[in-house]
């Protein structure tokens, strides 16, 4: 039986038990101790007594002569002890130098008493002088066995012990069940919202109640159902956002090449060329979102090394000029002198910087300005990418470096990013240990940032 009804009722059956029968251990032996010893004591006291009672007749007497005619234990003529039934053994007295004056049934009459007899025995004084010993020896020696209302008194207390046990095992059973019930019952709870959960029932959540350690379980469940519920969303995202994303390339593609086979276009060299561009946004879409997946399974390949950030910077900038140019946007590097080297992958480098050159440039109206710059920091350095663009709603702006995230739908591909553009951007810098974010205001452009850190 492995229910937890069963195995709390048996530990608080175990408990109880293992109690009732140490209290009756306990309680017996003690009492039946002490009870020995009062025995013992009012045993003593009586022979006292005795003995008072035979120093009396040798100072009425001033001998024991006659002693052994003129008194016999059985019919002591003051009677009390014999009378209380206690003395069941052998009386010997003893005169002053241990000789038998009187036994009871006669035959140690005259004998000196050995060294075990006189341990046991009793001085009899008479006028402060010891004038003889009285021994009494009962069958067990000293130890008298217990009388009947002692012995009664021991069988009450095992039987009130016995009912008690009883009583104690049924409430441990009662509470047992009662307990293991409230224990249960949220555990209960939790195993069947896990597996409606493992079910795809992502809504399933429990609630927090019962015990700490119980209470704590639930929350960690519930939590963990939160991240797997996000993740499960996210990816659900990603796979439509995916398909999304290559079905507007291939439909382009297949359009025009069903055009082409019909002779609607013509099958020219420019026919050729866009249908190439989709071919490479594909290609780039692929690249982009397997990069993803290395990023995500942690396996992005870095070649970290101390890298003279400023040249970077300057080669972006010079690559980026012609492109700019074209648009009648300007580039320019600021506080690009004595920045410390950097521990960074400078090929990864210069793609992050790409691919913040190619948005702000995206967003940035002819006639405005893009500015690569660089501020050493405590222990990274700070690189930015300002433009006096369109700037960035501010309820897009925690978004834009998620997957496939465009602050304006309306635009999607026809500008040429993939959507992913700021998230791989994200996943190398972090790679290599530093952080990135933006600031940016809307109509007035925006400031895209990561750090780097210095040698
Ligand atoms: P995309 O391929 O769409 O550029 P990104 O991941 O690079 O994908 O960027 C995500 C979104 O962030 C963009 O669609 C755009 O809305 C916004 N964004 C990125 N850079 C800028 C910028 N410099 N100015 C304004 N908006 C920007």
């Amino acid at each position: 039986m492995n229910r937890l009804w069963f195995q709390l009722s048996l530990a608080f059956l175990v408990v109880t038990l293992v109690g009732v029968g140490l209290v009756a251990f306990l309680a017996g032996a003690r009492t039946d101790s002490n009870f020995r010893k009062f025995l013992a004591q009012q045993e003593t006291e009586q022979l006292q007594d005795l003995a008072d009672q035979l120093a009396a007749y040798y100072q009425d007497n001033s001998s024991w002569d006659g002693i052994q005619v003129g008194w016999s234990y059985g019919g002591f003529p003051r009677g009390g002890i014999h009378q209380r039934g206690r003395f069941k053994g052998d009386v010997l007295i003893a005169d002053a130098n241990g000789y038998v004056v009187y036994a009871q049934d006669g035959r140690m009459t005259g004998t000196v008493l050995d060294a075990a007899l006189r341990a046991q025995a009793i001085p009899i004084v008479a006028n402060g002088q010891t004038v003889g010993y009285a021994v009494f020896r009962t069958p067990q020696g000293m130890t008298m066995p217990l009388q009947n209302s002692a012995q009664q008194f021991f069988e009450q207390l095992r039987g009130t012990l016995v009912i008690a046990g009883l009583l104690a095992g049924m409430l441990s059973i009662a509470l047992g069940i009662g307990l293991s019930r409230t224990l249960s019952a949220p555990l209960a709870n939790l195993a069947t919202a896990a597996h409606r959960f493992a079910a795809r029932d992502w809504q399933q959540r429990v609630p927090v109640r019962g015990a700490h350690e119980v209470a704590e379980v639930a929350t960690a469940f519930n939590r963990m159902a939160d991240d797997l519920e996000r993740q499960e969303t996210t990816r659900r995202n990603m796979i439509a956002d995916i398909a999304h994303e290559l079905r507007t390339p291939l439909a382009v593609m297949q359009g025009n090449l069903h055009a082409m086979l019909d002779q609607v276009y013509p099958l020219d060299r420019s026919e050729i060329a866009t249908l190439y561009d989709e071919t490479r946004l594909l290609a780039r879409l692929v690249d982009d979102l397997r990069e993803l997946a290395l990023a995500d399974a942690g396996q992005l390949q870095l070649n970290a090394q101390s890298v003279k950030l400023d040249d970077v910077l300057q080669n972006a900038a010079a690559n980026f000029s012609i492109a700019a140019d074209a648009q009648n946007v300007r580039v320019t590097v600021s506080g690009l002198q004595s920045l410390p080297r950097v521990r960074a992958d400078s090929d990864r480098v210069a793609q992050v910087l790409r691919n913040l050159l190619a948005n702000a440039l995206r967003h940035t109206p002819e006639g405005g300005t893009i500015t690569l710059g660089a501020q050493p920091q405590a222990e990274f350095v700070r690189v930015t990418v300002r433009d006096t663009g369109e700037g960035i709603a501010p309820q897009d702006v925690p978004h834009v470096f998620e997957r496939f995230y465009r602050a304006d739908k309306s635009r999607t591909r026809t500008t040429g990013g993939t959507g992913l553009g700021l998230a791989i951007a994200k996943a190398w810098v972090e790679a290599m240990g530093g952080r990135i974010g933006v600031e940016s205001e809307a109509g007035r452009g925006s400031e895209f940032w990561f750090t780097l850190p210095s040698e």
